[in-house]
């Protein structure tokens, strides 16, 4: 009889699958999603123009009319392509696919988004996680060491940084691209609408700069769709370890539709950022709790107790994130994504009724 552990590989039946806890019930605020739905008359246009997709045919592999109005409404300079992901989870993974040669190295900053590293060991890559400043500001006169002594092929920077929310300094990155001048710089701005700061207009600055994107952060996670933009050298290389139909044609009219749209998600992003900023506020007036500056969508928050929060926050059917054993840097520290202002004000009328 033929078992899983003769077949599958040693490090992945070491792997525990990817956590994502039964939400169903609960305040959602671990894993930085738009709090708001699409208003109504949009709903209804959008489910009209979805009706009218042809689900009979496969996807158009690169859809060059949708490709070309993402260039246009996100300011893509002319000399730059877009690779589309399904999500910018899948960018992640083929980027290190195609960075996979014998000895390979991938770097980024830890902690960080944990998908950098992921994605690494199931391609076979070293990951080198270089610690960051505990005030979560860049070491980078440990990073350029680490890229001196490690040489790697790709450096992920998450700007701003999840889990931490900082929003790491223009000169700091920019003396990284030029150290690292025989990596891969790339500069992953999934929160971009929360911290307003872009690398997009400088990515044909660098011949070793790619911007990443995705539209989960803007209110469209359920669509899976991200973007890497950067010069057709790089794009043309990523674009052969794609799967040739990876975003589905529902996701492809849907993200055409929202272009058109893209204010009222906007306007949505900009009452998040006024919330991160009440909030951040008020969780620092309450004694025993210390909020890192964010420019994100959500606030990390070291606390006395981290496990004691977080199961107070759950038994009241509110979910956030405990991160406290993911880094030794993020010691009782949990991460609060921005909801609703009732979400809100029920997460704090839980975190003033216990000790933090
Ligand atoms: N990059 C960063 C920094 C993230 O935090 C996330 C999601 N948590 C992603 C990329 C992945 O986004 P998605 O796969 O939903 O596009």
């Amino acid at each position: 009889m033929t078992m899983p552990r003769d077949v599958i590989r040693a490090d992945v039946l070491s792997l525990t699958s990817y956590p994502v806890p039964n939400s169903v019930g609960f305040i959602k605020l671990d894993a930085m999603e738009n709090p708001y739905t699409l208003p109504w008359p949009l709903q209804e246009q959008l489910g009209e123009r979805l009706a009218r997709v042809a689900l009979n045919r496969y996807p158009l592999p690169r859809p060059s009319l949708l490709l070309d109005k993402l260039k246009y409404t996100m300011q893509v300079p002319d000399d730059c392509d877009i690779l589309l992901g399904n999500g910018s989870d899948e960018l992640i993974n083929l980027i290190a696919t195609a960075c996979a040669k014998s000895g390979a190295k991938i770097l980024a900053p830890v902690p960080s988004f944990v998908m950098y590293s992921i994605s690494a060991v199931l391609a076979h890559v070293e990951f080198i996680g270089v610690p960051l400043n505990v005030d979560f500001t860049l070491d980078v006169a440990a990073m350029l060491e680490a890229i001196t002594a490690y040489q790697p092929s790709v450096i992920y920077l998450s700007y701003p940084n999840n889990p931490t929310g900082t929003l790491f300094d223009d000169a700091d990155i920019e003396q990284i691209v030029r150290t690292a001048n025989r990596s891969l710089v790339v500069i992953d701005e999934a929160y971009q609408l929360f911290a307003q700061r872009t690398w997009m207009s400088r990515t044909n600055e660098f011949d070793n700069v790619v911007v990443m994107r995705t539209v989960s952060k803007l209110g469209l996670a359920g669509i899976r769709l991200g973007y890497l933009v950067g010069l057709p050298d790089w794009i043309r290389e990523f674009d052969k370890v794609r799967p040739p139909y990876n975003i589905n044609v529902l996701t492809q009219s849907t993200v055409d539709f929202m272009l058109d749209h893209l204010n009222v998600l906007e306007a949505q992003a900009a009452k998040s950022r006024a919330e991160r900023e009440r909030l951040a506020e008020a969780i620092s007036l309450l004694s025993g709790a210390h909020v890192f500056p964010s420019s994100a969508n959500f606030l990390l928050v070291r606390v006395s107790d981290a496990d004691m929060v977080f199961e107070a926050l759950l038994s009241a059917w509110i979910l956030i994130k405990n991160m406290s054993k993911m880094h030794p840097l993020l010691g009782e520290c949990v991460r609060i994504t921005i909801g609703t202002p009732d979400e809100n004000a029920r997460l704090l009328t839980v975190l003033k009724s216990i000790q933090l």
